[in-house]
């Protein structure tokens, strides 16, 4: 089978061998009931303990201030929905950006139709969040602030630290969706100045299905799974012992790669953009310059469909994601980069690339041999591409 070029690491990553070897045994010898009494569950439950203080300290948190989920969409629905319901007694106010991940922003919409209300801070162009913004937002009745750590297409880093001290001196809780930043950027949950965050396996070389939220003591909540004791309680459901014992393993080896892995990645991704830059024209950035994740590059073509190019570059082997959401099959433009004040026409045409552990500077040399001609031919056949029109503008 010729190799695959994958380029998709924001959507998933394949899981580090090292993370599949630590997991296989307990799926099969090792495969007790960590809710049990005898030795063979027991032996379940200490792996668990030890996955949770491994996360622990990855995250500077206290142990039992970890939970296993399944994954990024229950942390980040458990942290907003469960706060709504502990705190709603206090007030019916929460604040978040308009560009998280949609299980953020539905989440909130859901809380919406059941009578809370929901503050909606702008971004600037490259995605930032205005740590004042958040600031102006809060309101006497406000519970909770949502903010995401990295943004999962533009890659955009939020200041989650200032916005931690503002929310702190208001005494309303902070959450952040650190699905994309987690095992990329140094996390400390202290530093961050945050009471939740939400961070998910696949996204770091980790099994799928299996998630961590980060709840500081202390911290009031109301389960959204009922019918257990496991998890002090507040997330019932036989443990995914397996699944579990790879999030920490794989969140261990992200931690000591990290460096190097960001050093190597951002270099090929600054050699991508360089080249593309060169070599195609009316091609931008989507995105903070310098405030982004080292893998992640997305950029906008004028005159092209993203859907199109996607089709293309897979005939080519080569995996990316565009900046429209194909999955509902409407292709309503990514209201991440209409966020970022992007014209839906041009969102349209935007591509998100992003390279990983896996990805070699040879497959960077491939995809800029392939990619202009396909850009040159889709333009051709474009019934709104003008290049003469951009020339004279850019001139
Ligand atoms: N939050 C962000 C920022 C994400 O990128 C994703 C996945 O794409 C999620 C949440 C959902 O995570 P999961 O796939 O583990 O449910």
């Amino acid at each position: 089978m010729e190799r695959v070029i994958y380029l998709d690491h924001a959507s998933t990553t394949p899981a580090d061998p090292a993370v599949v070897a630590a997991m296989a045994p307990w799926h099969t010898e090792q495969f007790g009931n960590p809710s049990t009494v005898y030795s063979l569950g027991l032996t379940s439950a200490q792996a668990i303990q030890e996955a949770r203080e491994s996360i622990a300290r990855a995250i500077g948190a206290e142990p039992d201030e970890v939970y296993f989920t399944s994954g990024g969409t229950e942390s980040d629905n458990w942290a907003i929905l469960g706060t709504a319901d502990a705190r709603g007694e206090k007030g019916r106010h929460l604040i978040t950006s308009l560009i998280e991940h949609h299980a953020v922003l539905e989440s909130m919409d859901f809380l919406e139709k059941r009578g809370y209300s929901v503050t909606r801070v702008p971004v600037d162009g490259g995605g930032l969040v205005d740590p004042e913004n958040v600031r102006r937002a809060i309101r006497p009745d406000t519970i909770l602030v949502s903010i995401m750590h990295a943004n999962n297409e533009v890659g955009t880093i939020q200041p989650i630290s200032e916005i931690g001290k503002i929310t702190r001196e208001a005494g309303v809780l902070f959450h952040t969706d650190a699905v994309q930043a987690a095992g990329k950027l140094p996390l400390d949950v202290n530093e961050l100045n945050v009471d939740m965050l939400s961070m998910s396996g696949h996204k770091f070389y980790g099994p799928k299905g299996v998630g961590v939220m980060y709840l500081r003591k202390r911290t009031r909540i109301t389960p959204l799974f009922h019918g257990g004791s496991q998890e002090r309680s507040r997330r019932a459901g036989t443990h995914n012992v397996p699944g579990i014992v790879g999030i920490a393993k794989a969140l261990e080896l992200a931690t000591v790669r990290m460096n190097d892995d960001a050093a190597r990645e951002s270099a090929l991704r600054d050699r991508l953009w360089a080249g593309l830059e060169a070599n195609i024209e009316a091609i931008y950035l989507n995105g903070d310059k310098v405030r982004r994740l080292p893998n992640n590059l997305n950029v906008r073509l004028e005159g092209i469909e993203g859907e199109s190019m996607i089709l293309m570059l897979d005939m080519e082997g080569i995996c990316v994601s565009s900046g429209s959401a194909c999955t509902t099959g409407s292709l309503e433009p990514s209201h991440v980069l209409l966020g970022l004040g992007i014209p839906a026409e041009e969102a349209h045409g935007s591509l998100r690339v992003t390279l990983g552990r896996g990805t070699m500077p040879e497959d960077i040399d491939y995809f800029l041999a392939v990619f202009p001609p396909i850009v040159a031919r889709l333009r051709e056949m474009s019934p709104v591409w003008c290049a003469s029109c951009v020339r004279k503008q850019r001139s």
